[in-house]
């Protein structure tokens, strides 16, 4: 089955005609753009979105002659006369539900800035397979350029829909092909809501298992409110498959190494790590810097040795004034020296800034 995309922007193409917006003026000044998303299936089914699929008026009126199309909320899944299967988005900011009786498809043209998470739950449950020829589509100003739209669907494994372009599916998927090679510890510091833990969570999406991490601070202690409405508003804002966790014990989860990992954050594990060696006693508990020393470097050692995806968010630290308390200042110069080591043991390291992502050099 092939599916030429016409057109791969949103309602009113990329860029927007009158839209003043940066992500516009970029989409303009890189070339012709995208038009309104339009999907030619075999050269013999149309899919323009507000409609039901029709047959190209090059082969006839009426409906789609030996397609099987079954509307689904937000989408189509079409099966043609060969047995090849086709999943479509309906149209911009549409996420399509599947229920039990679909079967895994070969073609999939979805709207991954409505939601790159639907991605993942199409993987957990086997209707998006290795086979499937991705490809993303309606793309507009919801994002700030191409370049970034491309940067996410490598992370994502998927194509960015290009106009013109034929999608072709099943894709052949060489035996001894042993999945993404992408980076498997990805490291991402930045400072407070600069974007890091979207970023973590935006780089996760297309999993199928996901664990998050909440670690620190004094989980398991005495609760925290801060903390607690922090992990809970992390825990709406992420897709509901995924796995929460709250645990200091990040070493431990690293090892045992099942589905992906996203660990949030560093700094709030150091701190905890720190009030529970007895490090902000006054004067600091006996033996309190090599109970830290001890955590940290079994943190070190579980990280190098990592075989899943794992992702963690750390704290920028050192850029403000310094830390009128010694406890302030020995934590900025923990975290410091952590995020160091932790970088250096990183196949990607990112620095996060006012939103935008900046790959720090290997
Ligand atoms: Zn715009």
């Amino acid at each position: 089955m092939d599916a030429l995309l016409i057109g791969t922007g949103g309602s009113r193409g990329w860029p927007e005609p009158g839209c003043s917006c940066a992500s516009c003026c970029r989409a303009a000044a890189a070339g012709p753009g995208r038009a309104a998303g339009q999907v030619l299936i075999d050269g013999t089914v149309r899919l323009v979105p507000g409609q039901p699929p029709q047959s190209s008026p090059r082969t006839g009126p009426g409906g789609p002659a030996g397609y099987r199309v079954r509307p689904v909320p937000g989408g189509w899944d079409i099966t043609g006369p060969d047995g090849g299967r086709l999943l479509a988005s309906a149209g911009p900011g549409l996420v399509p539900e599947l229920d039990d009786a679909a079967a895994h498809f070969d073609i999939a043209l979805l709207d991954l800035l409505a939601s790159p998470a639907q991605l993942g739950l199409l993987r957990a449950r086997g209707l998006v397979r290795r086979s499937t020829a991705v490809a993303a589509m309606y793309a507009d100003h919801r994002v700030t350029s191409a370049e970034e739209l491309a940067r996410r669907c490598r992370v994502w494994g998927v194509e960015p829909g290009r106009d013109g372009m034929l999608v072709s599916g099943p894709r052949p998927v060489p035996a001894d092909d042993q999945g993404p090679a992408g980076p498997h510890r990805t490291l991402i510091i930045g400072g407070a809501r600069s974007g890091k833990s979207r970023e973590a969570e935006l780089r996760l999406s297309g999993e199928p298992a996901v664990t998050y991490l909440a670690a620190g601070p004094w989980a398991g202690q005495a609760p925290d409110t801060e903390w607690a409405d922090r992990v809970a508003a992390h825990r709406a804002g992420r897709p509901i498959w995924w796995r929460t966790e709250e645990s200091l014990d990040v070493a431990g989860a690293l090892r045992r190494g099942a589905g992906a990992l996203l660990i949030d954050g560093i700094g709030t594990w150091l701190a905890a790590v720190m009030e529970t060696a007895g490090m902000w006693a006054d004067p600091p508990a006996a033996q309190a810097s090599d109970r830290l020393a001890a955590k940290i470097e079994e943190l070190i050692a579980a990280w190098r040795q990592a075989s899943g995806l794992v992702v963690a968010v750390t704290d920028q630290v050192g850029e403000g004034l310094v830390p009128t308390y010694p406890a302030g200042r020995a934590f900025r110069d923990q975290l410091g020296w952590l995020n160091q080591r932790l970088a250096a043991e990183s196949d990607l390291a990112l620095q996060m800034v006012a939103g935008r992502v900046v790959a720090l050099p290997a």
